[in-house]
């Protein structure tokens, strides 16, 4: 039973704040138990379930789960494995209020995944913020397992073709390979081919609209352009972020230079105090009721 009650109390630690908490580095905190079943049995019920019946049923179930392993090693795995379940829901509930009217944002990240990416998913985590990521074919090879987690973390998995060319220089049977050779990683990621592809260096064309829609992909640019790649330096992306960013904004930014994830990081907490609530590109149009299409281009969301 004490066991039990301590796993309670241990998860509704973690409910009561949406921010960011390492369930390893958790285990094994004490707390008082009256006042942690209170807060346990409100966080759930600011969950956003259907009906007072799911609720009920979601703890309980979970409750049975830790309940029950009697070792102390398999107890352990399995309190870890439902908090970052009921966290998961937490934080997805919390995600899903953003609306409309809210100060909305679309970060994207080009020419990834790097070694800086983990990195940067690991502040969007702690922040419980969303982003899009432009992989590159020819990046995605070897760093399949980022792919995963930028799908698995709720971001949004998008193409930014193979190579990296200009596309209008390329023939139609290049350019059909470089979506389909970025899809094959994409879909290994999240199981489908990706709506969105951004042509590098934004570079399209009647020719290549036709290929997106032969291919079914939306052509998707930004509305404000950091120009980090020729400002290496964290303060500038820190600042010109702070300074600049826009309601309906799609931010370009490349997590393959150290100066731009570090600056981004150093700005998250400042827009997130300024009311800003960070959505994928597909949340986005979503939300300001922009349908996205195949074939057609699309640079923001303004209200
Ligand atoms: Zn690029």
């Amino acid at each position: 039973m004490s066991i039990f009650l301590n796993s309670l109390l241990i998860i509704s630690s973690f409910n009561m704040n949406p921010d960011y908490l390492d369930s390893s580095s958790a285990y094994g905190n004490e707390y008082n138990f009256s006042n942690g079943y209170s807060l346990f049995i409100q966080s759930v019920n600011k969950l956003n379930s259907d009906s007072k019946n799911d609720k009920e049923n979601m703890l309980s179930k979970l409750c049975f789960e830790i309940c029950d392993n009697k070792d102390k090693n398999s107890f352990r795995n399995k309190f870890i494995d439902v908090f970052n379940k009921i966290n998961k829901i937490y934080r997805n509930a919390e995600h899903k209020k953003i609306k409309k009217t809210d100060k909305l944002v679309a970060i994207t990240f080009d020419d990834g995944p790097s070694e800086y990416t983990p990195k940067l998913l690991d502040a969007l985590k702690k922040y419980n913020v969303k982003a899009t990521f432009f992989v590159l074919g020819v990046r995605s090879a070897n760093k399949l397992n980022i792919l995963k987690r930028i799908n698995n973390e709720g971001h949004e998995l998008a193409s930014h073709t193979y190579n990296h060319y200009a596309l209008t220089n390329l023939s139609n049977s290049s350019i059909f390979r470089e979506i389909n050779n970025t899809d094959r990683y994409i879909i290994k990621a999240k199981k489908k081919p990706a709506f969105l592809v951004r042509p590098p260096y934004g570079d399209f064309n009647g020719r290549v609209r036709n290929i997106f829609y032969n291919k079914g992909k939306a052509c998707i640019m930004w509305s404000f352009d950091t120009r980090d790649w020729a400002n290496k330096n964290v303060s500038y992306v820190k600042n010109l972020l702070v300074d600049k960013t826009k309601d309906g904004d799609i931010v370009l930014l490349h997590d393959i230079h150290k100066t731009t994830v570090d600056g981004f990081i150093a700005a998250l907490p400042i827009l997130v105090k300024k009311g800003f609530k960070f959505v994928t590109v597909s949340e986005l149009m979503k939300l300001r009721e922009i349908k996205l299409e195949k074939g057609k281009v699309y640079s923001g969301g303004r209200k």
